[in-house]
Parts: structure tokens; sequence; C-alpha cells
């Protein structure tokens, strides 16, 4: 039987979508030896023009811009798509509905590792509109019962300032990691029993020693379980 093929939508930015096409051939050659490597599709957006409607809150032309690549995977022949930002699950739902595939939601692997942990209540380091919209809280309340901290307004702008002005440049700053650390460890102090890096480029820049608890990087579990997918089955 071969591998299912996976889509990717990616190039937001390009960095976290990199990260992905590594760790995804490394699990498929981690479980099926080798040269074996994955079967997949990657559309690649300009993120220039997708972070311009982000800005301007053009949400519409973005869920265009989203069901336009979905259906060019699926046109060439992906078999499950995966949006390869925790942001841009904003319109999920809206590219499910436009498209004959099934779609990987970043969220669900996440909540589920978390809740087989044992675990709560769980603190969201993302985008400012990962942090303060529903589309991303609200799936991981309300569908898998975890209770969502997000950090303070001064704290959660110099998250977003980091992901725009740096990870997403490919800049990787000690300085901006020292800042991370220390909003880490004031959601902590508010009862966080994990960290949930809600943002597929924040694992560029914090790792399991910058946490005094577990970290939930979305990139990888969302990365594995699109695996998990491809090779079920098998
Ligand atoms: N990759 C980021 C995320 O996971 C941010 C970039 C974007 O806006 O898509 O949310």
């Amino acid at each position: 039987m071969q591998q299912k093929v996976i889509g990717l939508i990616g190039g937001m930015s390009w960095e976290s979508s990199a990260e992905y096409y590594r760790i995804i051939n490394e699990t498929v050659r981690a479980r099926l030896g080798g040269l074996r490597s994955a079967r997949c599709l990657l559309w690649s957006f300009d993120f220039g023009e997708i972070e311009a409607l982000q800005q301007a809150g053009r949400w519409d032309e973005a869920t265009a811009a989203l069901i336009e690549a979905a259906r060019r995977l699926e046109r060439g022949g992906a078999e499950f798509v995966v949006i390869c930002t925790n942001t841009m699950h904003r319109m999920a739902d809206a590219v499910q509905a436009a498209i004959g595939l099934p779609l990987l939601h970043i969220a669900d692997p996440t909540a589920e590792r978390i809740r087989a942990a044992g675990i709560r209540r769980v603190g969201l380091l993302g985008t400012a509109f990962t942090m303060e919209q529903d589309f991303y809280k609200g799936r991981l309340a309300a569908r898998y019962g975890l209770d969502v901290l997000v950090p303070e307004a001064d704290d959660r702008a110099a998250v977003h300032r980091v992901i725009y002005e740096e990870l997403v440049r490919g800049r990787v700053e000690p300085a901006s990691r020292e800042a991370y650390r220390a909003i880490i460890a004031r959601l902590v102090e508010r009862g966080a029993e994990a960290i949930i890096l809600g943002c597929t480029e924040i694992m560029l820049l914090v790792r399991p020693e910058d946490s005094p608890v577990p970290l939930f990087d979305t990139t990888a579990l969302h990365a594995e379980a699109a695996v998990d997918r491809a090779l079920a089955g098998h």
C-alpha cells in the first residue's frame, strides 16, 4: 500500500514550512526505514501578500486564497490537506467546506497530546490573531475542555512583534528568546501547566530548556500527525 499524498499549504512563512518538510520526511524515514520519504505536495504562498491581507483585516480575500491553494493541491493529487500555520486556521472551516479532501486541523493533534498528558490549563503563544480571536482558543476549549491562558496585552504585543519582525524573516535573536522565557514564566505563575507554541515559527526560537513546564510545539505535532495519517494502515 502506498503512503497517502500529503498536501501542504505553506509559505506562511517558508521558514516554518521548511521545518514541516524536514520533520515529515524524517518521521517517515524513522517509521519505514531505508530510503523511504514522504509523498507530498507543497503550495507555498508569497507571504508578503498574505501578511498584507492579515494586517488589513481582509480575511475574505485571505480565505479565497487559501481555498484556491487547497484546490490546487486537490487537483495535483493530494489526499488530505495540512495548513502549515496556526493563524490561517482562522479559515479552516471555510477551506474544509470548499474542498473534497479532509483537512487535518493543527489544534487537534496538539490538544489530543495535551489531554493525554493529563493537562487542562495551558498557556498559548502565537500571533495576536491566534491569541486574541476565538477560532483557536475556542476549539481548544469547546472540543477538548482546555482552559487556555494568553499573555497580558504588553506580552502579547511582544510575542506578535517577534514573530513578524524576526522569525518569519529568518532572524533568531537571543534577546527575544529571553523575552519569551519571561513571558512563559509569567504564564506559569498564573497557573499554566504547559505552553502551546501556537505559531509555527516559535520552535525556531524557544526550546524545552526555556520553559519550566512542558512545551507543545504545533509544528512538530502537526507534521507528525500528517505522517500518522499518510501511513495509516502501514
Ligand atoms: N506561522 C505563524 C502561525 O503559525 C504565523 C504566520 C501567519 O500569519 O501565518 O500562526
